[in-house]
């Protein structure tokens, strides 16, 4: 019962060729319309031209030579008759009236006489649709004027059947080439597919036996369920694959974003940094990198350090670190840009491994800084440090020996012995003076001195100062005077730190003075201002060393000055004391006759009103 069900229904395959025939057939019959619509009006052009050459050809022959005449036949019908259309419905010869002279009719067809207008010569000549009479048939009439001697004698008419969209006798040679190649090419395409589907309607078929259970075809049954697992397990591939694609989107998303930050964050760095692939291409560098290698960064992406546009004594210094092979093997380098020995720029060159791989190296980051400032601070220490050790060196020296000699010679003359025992003294002061200098100097650049403001009575501080200087033993045969106004206000500062800045120029102006010369300590008071002043009559200075004498370290290259000894720190450390009251120190000096220094302190109510 089920089998012969099976029989009667048509197989998928019958059903696909069947559609196949259908649509072939009626792919044909469209293109055979399509193909006789394009003959019928190609067949009207055509008899638009040949109409009117006719009427043309008609209306050159004079009107006596279209017309009967009594014992010889009708000349248009000879002339119809030469010309051979079939489609020829009627021709005629009339005068202006419309009145026929002459006729030639296709058998069961009668002329429909439309009337001409005689006294419209635009409308002699033309073609126009006429009534036929007969159900169906269209004609179109072709006409034109017989003119004698330029005057209209009559028209000829013409009139053809109107070419219709259908299929006549003429056409079938045509539609019979059309239709044998897709007779004979649907069939044979319908066998081949046929053919082609065979296998897939097997397996169609054992599906459907498996599926209603009639044949126990055990090893199919088992291929069925293998495919159903087969494709059950594709299907959940491919829904992992896609989480793993949008896993994947995100994370690319991810990157982009981390990746933009840490480029802006590269970017902004003070430093230069550039990274190196693994291959020691520049994939990245930053705008500092400019300046510090002379090259735009645009220019080192892409490329190998040795074919950086930069100088090749940079390159050849940086090639250890850059070494791709080997990596990164010293990490640290300088060189001098632009060849100028007073600017270096330091490199470091730091390996970058894979962030779960930490044997995988990835590249090279590289980082470069402008080191002139530690290079130039670096020569300085360097300089202080000779330069204390050998003011220590020769105090201490002196101390050394004239110890010993008071130690190993008990028997010393007496003066010799006080001698010994003042220059000990002194040399022991001119070392502490100098510890003292440089511990407050180091304390003010370190910014650890506070300033302790206290209402200081200037007379007392400068008498006190000049008391000090003329114990110092230094001042001999000098002339001391402290000139301070009784009325002076009190003013607010840091005595102790006062102290020391006028000690220092006191000093200075005794050092530097004449044996018999004179120092002069005063204040005076101005709108704004106390100004104290130191003046010597002293060695002065030359004009072109008044620049220099506040900076650390700095001693006059004058034989004279040089003779004097000294440390270069007094006037430097005078100047941080100053300033530090923001107050002002100036200089003014004349080479042989003296120096002023004088120092200007702002008074209350100037500090207020800037405050
Ligand atoms: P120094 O310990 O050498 O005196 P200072 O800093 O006190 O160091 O002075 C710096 C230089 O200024 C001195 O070496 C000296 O040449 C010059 N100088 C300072 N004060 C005077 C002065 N009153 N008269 C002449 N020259 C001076």
């Amino acid at each position: 019962m089920t089998t012969s069900v099976n029989a009667a229904r048509s197989s998928p395959a019958d059903r696909a060729g069947l559609l196949i025939l259908l649509a072939g057939l009626v792919a044909a019959l469209l293109v055979a319309f399509l193909a006789v619509r394009h003959q019928t009006e190609q067949r009207a052009t055509e008899l638009v031209e040949q109409g009117t050459r006719l009427v043309k050809a008609l209306t050159a022959i004079p009107k006596d030579g279209l017309t009967p005449a009594a014992g010889r036949p009708n000349p248009l019908a000879a002339v119809l008759r030469a010309h051979g259309n079939a489609d020829l419905a009627y021709g005629l010869v009339t005068d202006p009236q419309g009145r026929p002279l002459s006729e030639v009719t296709a058998p069961g067809l009668t002329p429909t006489l439309l009337p001409l207008a005689a006294d419209k010569p635009a409308e002699w000549f033309g073609h126009r649709p006429v009534d036929s009479g007969v159900a169906g048939l269209q004609l179109v009439e072709f006409h034109g004027p017989l003119l004698q001697d330029g005057r209209l004698e009559g028209f000829v008419r013409v009139a053809f059947r109107e070419p219709s969209i259908g299929f006549d006798s003429r056409q079938i040679p045509f539609l019979a080439g059309l239709a044998l190649p897709v007779l004979l090419l649907v069939p044979l395409f319908f066998f081949m597919l046929r053919s082609q589907l065979r296998p897939l309607q097997d397996v169609s078929r054992r599906f459907e036996i498996l599926a209603t259970g009639s044949a126990g075809d055990v090893a199919a049954r088992d291929v069925v369920s293998r495919f159903g697992r087969f494709l059950d397990a594709t299907e959940n591939r491919i829904l992992e694959l896609e989480a793993t694609r949008s896993d994947a989107e995100t994370s690319i998303k991810l990157l982009g974003y981390k990746r933009e930050k840490v480029e802006s964050a590269l970017e902004t760095l003070p430093e230069g940094i550039m990274v190196l692939d693994e291959g020691g291409v520049v994939v990245f560098a930053n705008p500092k990198v400019g300046p510090l290698l002379s090259a735009a960064p645009a220019d080192l992406i892409n490329k190998r350090p040795a074919e950086w546009p930069i100088d090749p004594a940079i390159t050849r210094a940086l090639a250890p670190l850059l070494n791709a092979e080997s990596g990164p093997s010293t990490h640290n380098t300088d060189f001098h840009p632009d060849n100028d020995q007073g600017r270096r720029v330091s490199v470091w060159a730091l390996p970058l491994f894979a962030p779960r791989d930490t044997t995988r190296r990835l590249g090279i980051l590289v980082v470069l800084r402008e080191t002139t400032d530690q290079m130039l601070a670096g020569r300085a220490r360097d300089e202080f440090i000779a330069h204390v050790a050998h003011e220590l060196k020769t105090p201490l020296s002196n101390i050394s020996l004239y110890g010993e000699l008071l130690r190993d010679e008990p028997d010393l003359a007496a003066d010799t012995r006080i001698e010994a025992i003042n220059t000990v003294c002194d040399e022991a002061q001119r070392a502490a003076g100098l510890i003292a200098n440089l511990l407050n100097i180091s304390r003010i650049e370190a910014g650890s001195i506070v300033i302790d403001r206290q209402r200081v009575r200037l007379g007392e501080l400068l008498s006190d100062c000049m008391d000090h200087l003329s114990h110092s033993g230094s001042t001999h045969a000098l002339r001391l005077r402290v000139d301070v106004p009784p009325e002076l206000p009190p003013i607010e500062l840091d005595k102790d730190l006062l102290r020391i800045a006028i000690n220092n120029l006191l000093t200075n102006a005794a050092k530097y003075n004449r044996a018999d010369g004179e120092i002069i300590l005063a204040a005076e008071e101005t709108d704004d201002h106390i100004v104290i002043s130191v003046q010597d009559s002293g060695i002065g200075i030359a004009a072109d060393e008044l620049p220099h004498i506040f900076e650390k370290f700095y001693r006059s290259a004058d034989r004279e000055a040089v003779s004097r000894g000294g440390h270069g720190l007094g006037l430097y450390l005078a100047r941080q004391i100053v300033e530090l009251h923001q107050g002002q120190i100036e200089v003014a000096s004349q080479p042989g006759q003296g120096t002023r220094f004088t120092l200007s302190f702002r008074k209350p109510h100037v500090l207020l009103r800037a405050a």
